[in-house]
């Protein structure tokens, strides 16, 4: 068996502020130990259930928060930035399963710790045929591409809430309370990993009676930005469409393809956010 670990960092325990998951603070590398072991406890529970392939994406930032050595089950670690695939690099319909290890809640969430949606510099909000969307529902049209589960999802509430629609049977682990943005609750991180080892061999025990993501297609994925500029140069990407001051919507029928798109535009609007 084989799985698929796309890691964030917003999601967990112990972790309420920038400064604790961005190089070059202090409190980083206190956060990134906090980061590891959350994906070390994933790794041993889907181990003793016999899984005996991983492969991580690092895909917080500059995407370099996890050491290669420092992984368990010999999982192979993709890091670094402008990755193709972004979040979901890596992923090919060979998987048996994906988990999305220290999730966070969309930017326009209540009480999600760190709420954001890929930009929070440029993206107001996002929505797949019509419903608000956070990074998890995103990511899951690379999951549907490749007819892969998602059998593991862990952050707050909010993170969990977010990812029923698209993986309605997957393990949930919800790792602290948030408060607010900047403040939560946090389960004690030695009980947050005995919560993910248990979660993600459920997880691995049940992925038979998972199914992957499910879209009505051809999808449309609507994105508001911050201000109109940011929607106006955009539209030079094919098949970018506008439909209000600061909202365009993508179409397509291959969910990939919509992904790539979605990938171009955040990566375009990186350079437009105030300074
Ligand atoms: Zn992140």
């Amino acid at each position: 068996m084989k799985l698929f670990l796309s890691t964030d960092f917003e999601g967990v325990s112990g972790i309420v502020a920038w400064e604790q998951i961005i190089e070059g603070n202090t409190e980083y590398e206190q956060g990134r130990r906090l980061l590891t072991d959350e994906v070390n406890a994933v790794i041993s529970g889907a181990l003793d259930e016999g899984v005996n392939e991983f492969v991580i994406n690092d895909s917080h930032h500059y995407m370099r928060n996890l050491r290669p050595q420092e992984l368990l089950g010999k999982a192979m670690l993709i890091t670094g930035k402008h990755k193709p695939m972004y979040m979901m690099e890596g992923l090919d319909s060979s998987f048996d399963g994906i988990c999305f290890v220290g999730y966070h809640g969309s930017i326009g969430a209540e009480h999600a710790v760190l709420s954001h949606t890929y930009n929070p510099g440029a993206i107001w909000e996002v929505r797949i045929n019509g419903d608000v969307v956070g990074e998890s529902a995103i990511n899951a049209l690379v999951a549907a591409h490749y007819q892969v589960p998602i059998i593991l999802i862990s952050g707050d509430e909010v993170t969990v809430q977010e990812a029923q629609k698209i993986a309605p049977d997957a393990e949930k682990v919800v790792v602290k309370h948030s408060l607010g943005r900047f403040a939560a609750a946090h389960i004690h991180p030695m009980v947050a990993c005995e919560m993910l080892r248990k979660g993600a061999a459920d997880a691995v025990r049940h992925v038979n009676g998972m199914h992957p993501p499910v879209f009505t297609k051809p999808v449309a994925l609507e994105v508001t930005f911050l201000v109109a500029d940011m929607a106006e140069m955009v539209l030079g990407i094919r098949g970018v469409e506008r439909v209000g001051a600061r909202t365009i919507v993508l179409r397509n029928e291959n969910l990939l393809e919509l992904y790539q798109m979605f990938v171009t535009v955040v990566t375009l609007t990186r350079a437009l956010v105030d300074r």
